[in-house]
């Protein structure tokens, strides 16, 4: 069942929300207007992406070190315009994500260190989109790594026991976390009013979006079939795990 997006996030305390992502922008695109939404109602959002976005350009003059110092300014300027906490980057080789066991260490230490109440990552079980091209491999080596993160090992203290024992960092229990990226929605939330909010900081990511313009055309036309383009209406689509 589809629930109403009145409902689920009207978490009765503030929350402590961990979005843990492949590159720089992929906030903003799969859940930026979500995030500006929970910021706006006094939640704390804190990001964490796995590579900087160094392989992604067509720029011949362009090298990985150089692209990567770009895509963190961008990301933390995009991250600025909503207002996000924090943005921190475990800086994986962008395009070589594989979900191992160094990757499930890393991503449970920052777990561990930020103890979210609600954690965002995106589906891995996404081979294809739904607008029929194919998902980059780093989506779905995050969205693995970090479900595995959640789900045993943040909550163990046995596992990667040297983060328990030597960094003295306690086990840790996701209460909810929402699958973004996925074709297998179960909350569809109204995101309307914070559209415009998600846009601006898309323009942030200016080595990634070409010409501004056509990037706020296309982004204003993934309005609803049902809506028209003077009353347009908004969704961004999770799947909802209750853990805690
Ligand atoms: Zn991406």
């Amino acid at each position: 069942m589809v629930e109403t997006d009145k409902v689920v996030d009207a978490w009765d305390s503030l929350q402590k929300i961990l979005v843990i992502l492949a590159h720089p922008d992929d906030p903003e695109y799969f859940c930026g207007a979500t995030i500006t939404r929970w910021i706006r109602a006094g939640h704390h959002v804190f990001y964490c992406l796995l590579t900087c976005g160094d392989k992604g350009t067509k720029d011949l003059t362009l090298g990985s070190d150089e692209l990567c110092s770009i895509r963190q300014m961008e990301q933390y300027a995009a991250a600025n315009v909503l207002g996000v906490d924090d943005v921190r980057f475990l800086n994986y080789a962008d395009g070589y994500l594989v979900p191992d066991i160094n990757l499930r260490r890393d991503i449970t230490r920052v777990i561990r260190t930020i103890r979210p109440d609600i954690l965002v990552t995106c589906d891995p079980q996404t081979l294809f989109t739904a607008n029929a091209g194919l998902n980059h491999p780093d989506h779905r080596a995050a969205g693995q790594a970090t479900l595995d993160a959640v789900f045993p090992a943040a909550r163990d203290h046995l596992s990667f026991i040297e983060l328990w024992k030597d960094e003295k960092l306690e086990p840790h229990i996701v209460r909810e976390v929402w699958v973004c990226g996925t074709l297998q929605p179960d909350v569809i939330l109204d995101v309307t009013e914070t559209w415009e909010t998600k846009i601006l900081a898309l323009f942030e990511h200016k080595s990634q979006i070409g010409d501004p313009e056509k990037l706020a055309e296309r982004m204003r036309n993934r309005r609803t079939a049902e809506s028209t383009p003077e009353k347009p209406k908004y969704e961004e689509k999770f799947r909802r795990l209750i853990l805690g």
